[in-house]
């Protein structure tokens, strides 16, 4: 519980997930677990549960401008972090209201598509990376988006690395791949600083409850760098964080379930 200071106020940018796993609800969870206040702009309402993506909606970019006014106008936003960005003119209406917001933090996590396969933001990308990746504080691509980024076959540490720094080219300040659905025993991301590039492992976890992963990384480490921690240090919190949110999820729904953001909160003894 946060006492006797500001809370930090974090905007996550996204899509809407009716199955709460993914997008801003996720965000939300996440950051309100981790001591944070979580505010959200909707850029789509998306017709999905935990077997997949069935349809989405996107908003328009008015209405993603006037989310963001209403917000900047009343809160000090420390941190932005965005997930979901389905069109060019949502991406154009985000990179230029964050001049008004000036949020000391922003972390993008380039969405492609959901773990279900659907496209959730192909259309855009090239507007997210000459746009967002040159005010980026971190990008947090898993391996295959960091493939289709920057166009390098990413089969190993080597190859992470090297499309690692090809992002850090494209303007980003630090990047973060996430090797987790590579084949290997090891969960590897590599992180990309201005510090040099710094390996984090940890043992895989088999798990279908997997969904919304990427949200939760991102925002996590969204909200422990608006809490004052280091990026190097809160990469590895946030990484502990999502490991025991999967470790501890509920096994909710038939398909890829939910993680279990608030694992660190007390059992309420419900049974069930
Ligand atoms: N944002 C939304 C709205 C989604 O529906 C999804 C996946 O379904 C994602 C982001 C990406 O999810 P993940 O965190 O699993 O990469």
């Amino acid at each position: 519980m946060l006492t006797g200071r500001k809370i930090p106020v974090i905007m996550a940018v996204g899509g809407f997930d009716p199955s709460g796993g993914a997008g801003i609800l996720a965000d939300i969870k996440t950051v309100s677990s981790l001591g944070c206040y979580g505010v959200a702009v909707l850029t789509s309402v998306t017709i999905q549960n935990t077997r997949g993506v069935l349809d989405v909606h996107h908003q328009s970019a008015k209405t993603v401008r006037d989310q963001i006014a209403a917000l900047e106008d009343d809160f000090q936003v420390s941190a932005v972090k965005t997930g979901m960005l389905p069109t060019e003119e949502i991406v154009d209406a985000l990179a230029t209201a964050l001049s008004a917001v000036e949020p000391r933090f922003l972390v993008v996590d380039p969405v492609l598509n959901a773990s279900a396969g659907f496209d959730l933001a192909g259309i855009s990308m090239k507007a997210i990376i000459g746009r967002l990746f040159p005010v980026a504080s971190l990008v947090t691509p898993n391996a295959n988006e960091a493939a289709r980024i920057t166009g390098i076959t990413i089969v190993d540490r080597e190859s992470m690395e090297r499309a690692g720094r090809e992002i850090q080219t494209m303007g980003a300040q630090a990047v973060l791949i996430k090797g987790g659905d590579m084949g290997s025993e090891e969960a590897v991301d590599i992180l990309i600083d201005s510090k040099g590039v710094l390996e984090l492992s940890g043992p895989k976890i088999h798990s279908s409850n997997t969904h919304g992963t990427g949200c939760t990384m991102a925002s996590a480490i969204a909200a422990l760098l608006a809490s004052g921690r280091p990026l190097r240090e809160a990469v590895r919190m946030a990484k502990a964080y999502v490991a025991a949110a999967i470790r501890t999820a509920p096994g909710l729904g038939h398909g890829y379930g939910p993680v279990n953001h608030f694992h660190a909160m007390a059992d309420h003894g419900a049974e069930g």
